[in-house]
């Protein structure tokens, strides 16, 4: 969409035919959600009775916290189903001008030499190959494009935890909430979402993964019952499947060579426990499409433009990924790192939000 807009040529590919879902607890930060805002999207998404989180409350040890927002800012977190966002997200990138072709399962990359040429892919049972200047991998945390160009992964770490989670009907919106329960050793994520529904997700130590998924429901609903009333709201009412994965690869990946670059989870992979994904991919998609027009605009020489890409991504993620790693891992997160977070958080708000916020 961002390319489109500025006018390139795009095409895009994608294995799912849209609405489609993926495995996601969908939170959006602020960050995230001023993103939508400047790109002029965010009443689409809201006009799907997406609900405002007008509070995030963290339950840890006995306290109930609500942390502090940036005074007068007309928006909220939310937490769109997938099905409504990424529809939205894809129909404003053909708007734009891309060609989207869905049902398109890309299996390479086509080199010359070293540089990426194109993809080669199966659509509707036919193979299909499509030459391109760039050919940018979202293909999330699997990558093709990244496994095909074999892109450096480095500051690697260890999968810390798993988690299950499903939709509810009959839960009182009383905003997000973020539970760290000492006594079972889990965590519980409510968020309010579309249609009058929750996600209400709970997580755990990796060790614990076998033994949780032995018997979903009653372990779920074990945890769901250390939160005070939420046991007798989710009886009352009635719940989609549950969804769940231990599969959260923690890593950072060089984003860019030649024709080619990665963006979202496709070039950093971080666990979910701080809900972050989203809103990173936000924003390095922004950074990915200054970089690229810089280069190909001939502002910048294209390569250096692109380091710069990956300095700017690495230098807001890495404190987001410490803290994230820690929550993840059971510690307790130190201050010092916890001061990095929130920095690298109010410096993903965009720099022309004085002029957003009168909009
Ligand atoms: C349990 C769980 C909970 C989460 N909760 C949150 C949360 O609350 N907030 C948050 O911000 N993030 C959350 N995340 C993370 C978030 O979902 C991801 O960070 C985000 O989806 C990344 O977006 P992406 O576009 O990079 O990749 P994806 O959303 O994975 O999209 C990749 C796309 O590429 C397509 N694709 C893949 N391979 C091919 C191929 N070979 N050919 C063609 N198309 C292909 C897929 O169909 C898909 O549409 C959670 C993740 C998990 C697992």
């Amino acid at each position: 969409m961002l390319l489109a807009r500025k006018g390139y040529r795009v095409l895009l590919v994608d294995k799912s035919t849209f609405p489609s879902d993926i495995m996601s607890t969908h939170y959006i930060h602020l960050a995230g959600v001023v993103r939508l805002s400047r790109w002029g999207l965010l009443d689409k998404v809201m006009a799907t009775g997406c609900p405002p989180l007008k509070t995030i409350t963290l339950h840890l040890g006995g306290l109930d916290l609500q942390p502090p927002r940036p005074a007068d800012l007309p928006w909220d977190p939310i937490a769109p189903r997938r099905t409504v966002l990424d529809n939205i997200l894809v129909e404003a990138a053909v708007e734009a001008g891309a060609e989207l072709r869905d049902g398109f399962s890309v299996q390479e990359p086509t080199f010359d030499g070293d540089r990426v040429t194109g993809i080669r892919g199966r659509s509707n049972g036919n193979a299909v190959e499509e030459t391109a200047k760039i050919v940018i991998g979202a293909d999330g945390m699997r990558s093709r494009v990244a496994k095909s160009v074999n892109a450096p992964e480095y500051n690697t770490r260890e999968t810390l935890s798993f988690g299950y989670y499903t939709y509810w009907t009959n839960v009182e919106n009383t905003g997000a909430h973020i539970y760290f329960l000492e006594e079972v050793e889990r965590g519980v994520l409510i968020f309010p979402t579309n249609d009058g529904k929750t996600c209400i997700a709970v997580g755990g130590a990796i060790d614990d993964f076998q033994e949780f998924r032995s018997d979903i429901e009653s372990n779920y609903l074990k945890v769901i019952s250390c939160v005070e009333g939420l046991l007798e709201q989710v009886r009352g009412g009635e719940r989609e499947k549950f969804i769940g994965t231990a599969d959260q690869p923690n890593f950072f990946r060089k984003p860019y060579g030649a024709g080619w670059a990665l963006v979202g989870d496709a070039g950093y992979h971080r666990d979910f426990i701080t809900g972050l994904g989203i809103t990173d991919a936000f924003r390095d998609a922004e950074y990915l499409v200054e970089a690229i027009d810089a280069g190909f605009s001939g502002r910048e020489p294209l390569d250096e433009a692109m380091a710069e890409y990956e300095r700017k991504r690495n230098d807001i993620a890495e404190p987001l990924y410490e803290v994230t790693l820690q929550m993840a891992s059971g510690e307790e997160v130190d201050p010092a790192a916890f001061m990095k977070f929130g920095a690298a958080m109010a410096r993903m708000m965009p720099a022309e939000l004085p002029a957003l916020r009168t909009k």
